[in-house]
C-alpha cells in the first residue's frame, strides 16, 4: 500500500503538538475537561471534520466525523487529567507547578492528540484513494474512575462503527492483548443514632461499626470468591472527629471487579449482603447509591495482528540526547526500576502466544462491546515510569513523548487504512465480535444511574 498519506501528521506535526500540549496544559479532570474538549473540537472543525457535542448527557464528550457510510472507522480520544498531580515539566524531580492543580499523569494529552494525528491521515487516505467510509475522533471524557464512554455507550453511538482503535501511553511499544476486568463503585451509607459514648451508649446506634462490620464481611467473603475477582473501599465518611459520640453516619465507597458483567453483578449482590448484615447487627439503616461501572474488554485477534503489522512496517521514535540526558536523571527518581532494562522502550513487542490475565479496567470495555476493538501501548515514557506518578506529568512534553505520539498517530492510521483495503479483515474481526458478544450488550452500569458530573 502506499503510505504517502502518512505525510499529513509530518505537515501537521506542530499543530498536533500544540494541541497536545494545550490538553497538558488545562490538566482538567474527568466530566470538567471543558477547555481541552474545545481545543480537540475547534481544530477537528478547522479540519472540516463534523461535531456532534453532549453524547450522553456528557458536555464535554464529542464525536467528529469526516466522509460518509461504511466501512467507519473510530479513533478513540481521551483527555482527563488526573486530581491533584500537578507537576513541573521536564524536571527531574517533584515539583507542583502553581499554574495548575491537576496533572496528565496517564498521558491522555498524548492520546487524544495521537487520534486527531490518525483522524487526520486516513482523512488523507481517503481523499487520495477516493474509497468510500467515513472517519471519527471519538471525544471520551471521564475515563478516569468516571467511565464516561458507560455513558456515551448508551446512546448506541458505537453501535454503528465497523472498528475502534486507540494508543494509550506507556512504557512500552505492543499491541494491547490482555483483556481487561468490568468494574464498579457503589457507595454505601448507613445511619443509626448518635448518642454520649460513656454516658448512654446503649441508647446509641453506630453508623461506623455498621461500616467496619460490613468491612470485615467483605474481607471473610474473599475466600470464597473467584480468584479473578477484586474488591477494594475506603472508608469516605468516618462519621466525625469525636470518639465520645456514637457516630450516627458513616459511609463506605466500594469498588468490585471481576471478570465479565455477569460475574461482576453476582460479586455485588454478594457483597450487598455483607451490608445487609452488617446493618442487621448494629440496627442501624443502609442505602446503597451506584456511582459507575465499565464493562470488561473483548478482546479481537485480527484486529490485534492487523495492528501489530501497521506498527512494525514504521520505525520506533528515537530519544535525542536531551530526552537521554532528562531520561537518565529521572530514572534515579524511579524506586525498583530496573537498570538492566533499556532506558527507552527500544523494540515492538510481539503479539504473546499465550494471553494472561489482567486484573485493571477501563471503559473503553464498553466500546469494546459494541464494535471490533483493538488498542496501542504507547512507548511514550521511559521504561519502569509508574503509572498515575508525577514522573509521567514530568515526562508529558519532551520531544520524544511528542514523537511516540506521532508515531502511535501514523500507525493506527495505517491499520484503519489496512481494514479500508482489505474488506475480509473487518468480516473477520465482525465474526471474532460476534462469537464473543453474541450480539448482545447488557451493560454493567444500571440504565438508571446518571453521570457524577
Ligand atoms: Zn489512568
Ligand atoms: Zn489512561
Amino acid at each position: 500500500m502506499d503510505m504517502d498519506f502518512l505525510s499529513v501528521v509530518d505537515a501537521k506535526k506542530e499543530e498536533i503538538i500544540q494541541l497536545a500540549d494545550t490538553v497538558w496544559d488545562n490538566a482538567e479532570t474527568a466530566f470538567k475537561e471543558y477547555r481541552s474538549s474545545a481545543a480537540l473540537i475547534a481544530y477537528l472543525k478547522k479540519n472540516d471534520f463534523e461535531i456532534e457535542k453532549n453524547i450522553g448527557g456528557l458536555p464535554t464528550a464529542f464525536i467528529a466525523t469526516w466522509g460518509t457510510g461504511h466501512p467507519e472507522i473510530g479513533f478513540i480520544a481521551e483527555y482527563d487529567a488526573i486530581s491533584d498531580l500537578s507537576q513541573i515539566e521536564g524536571i527531574a524531580e517533584q515539583k507542583k507547578d502553581p499554574a495548575r492543580v491537576h496533572g496528565h499523569a496517564c498521558g491522555h494529552h498524548l492520546y487524544c492528540a495521537g487520534a486527531v494525528a490518525a483522524a487526520l491521515a486516513v482523512q488523507a487516505y481517503l481523499k487520495k484513494s477516493g474509497k468510500k467510509g467515513s472517519v471519527k475522533v471519538l471525544g471520551c471524557p471521564g475515563e478516569e474512575g468516571s467511565f464516561g464512554k458507560a455513558y456515551m455507550a448508551r446512546t448506541g453511538i458505537f453501535r454503528s462503527l465497523d472498528a475502534a482503535m486507540g494508543g494509550h501511553p506507556g512504557c512500552m511499544w505492543a499491541v494491547r492483548t490482555r483483556p481487561s476486568l468490568a468494574c464498579c463503585s457503589i457507595l454505601y451509607k448507613f445511619d443509626g443514632r448518635a448518642s454520649h459514648a460513656g454516658a448512654t451508649p446503649h441508647l446509641g446506634r453506630s453508623a461506623l461499626d455498621a461500616v467496619e462490620l460490613m468491612n470485615v464481611a467483605v474481607n471473610f467473603l474473599r475466600e470464597h470468591i473467584p480468584y479473578d475477582n477484586r474488591v477494594h473501599y475506603a472508608i469516605t465518611d468516618a462519621g466525625g472527629n469525636a470518639p465520645n459520640v456514637v457516630q450516627p453516619h458513616a459511609e463506605v465507597m466500594y469498588m468490585m471487579r471481576a471478570n465479565d458483567n455477569a460475574a461482576l453483578n453476582s460479586l455485588c449482590k454478594r457483597v450487598h449482603k455483607c451490608a445487609e448484615g452488617a446493618a442487621h447487627a448494629t440496627e442501624t439503616t443502609f442505602s446503597s447509591d451506584f456511582h459507575s461501572a465499565c464493562s470488561n474488554i473483548i478482546t479481537i485477534p485480527t484486529l490485534q495482528k492487523n495492528l501489530y503489522k501497521a506498527m512494525a512496517s514504521l520505525p520506533l521514535p528515537v530519544p535525542d540526547e536531551e530526552d537521554v540526558a532528562f531520561g537518565k536523571e529521572l530514572a534515579k527518581t524511579i524506586v525498583d526500576r530496573d537498570d538492566k532494562e533499556p532506558l527507552y522502550p527500544g523494540e515492538l513487542l510481539p503479539l504473546p502466544d499465550v494471553i494472561t490475565p489482567h486484573f485493571g479496567s477501563t471503559d473503553t470495555g464498553d466500546v469494546s462491546w459494541n464494535c471490533p476493538t483493538v488498542q496501542m501501548h504507547v512507548g511514550s515514557w521511559i521504561t519502569g515510569t509508574p503509572g498515575h506518578s508525577w514522573q509521567t506529568v514530568a515526562q508529558g512534553k519532551t520531544n520524544y513523548a511528542h514523537n511516540a505520539m506521532l508515531y502511535a498517530g501514523k500507525a493506527l492510521a495505517l491499520a484503519a487504512a489496512q481494514l479500508f483495503e482489505d474488506p475480509q479483515l473487518l468480516a473477520q474481526a465482525k465474526k471474532e465480535h460476534f462469537e464473543k458478544t453474541g450480539g448482545i450488550y447488557e451493560p454493567a452500569m444500571p440504565p438508571d444511574v446518571m453521570p457524577h458530573l
